[in-house]
């Protein structure tokens, strides 16, 4: 599965790829709350896997959550 993504800002070549990290790769959902008066901001379940497209010309990250992510 290699398909070529064109840059939106430049038309230069994307490569897929992914971030790295604990919480950099999976996004989900914000829950604001209030805790003892204090706003409280926390990313809860369903997570999705991130992918990334960067861009060799200029590099743009363009990111993808599209797979759920289950345990
Ligand atoms: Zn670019």
């Amino acid at each position: 599965m290699s398909e070529t993504r064109v840059c939106p800002k430049c038309d230069g070549q994307m490569e897929r790829g992914g971030l790295r990290g604990d919480k950099m790769s999976l996004w989900g959902h914000r829950k604001e709350s209030t805790i003892f008066g204090v706003n409280v901001v926390d990313i809860g379940s369903p997570f999705y896997m991130v992918d990334a497209y960067r861009c060799e010309k200029c590099g743009y990250l363009e990111l993808y959550a599209v797979n759920e992510h289950r345990k």
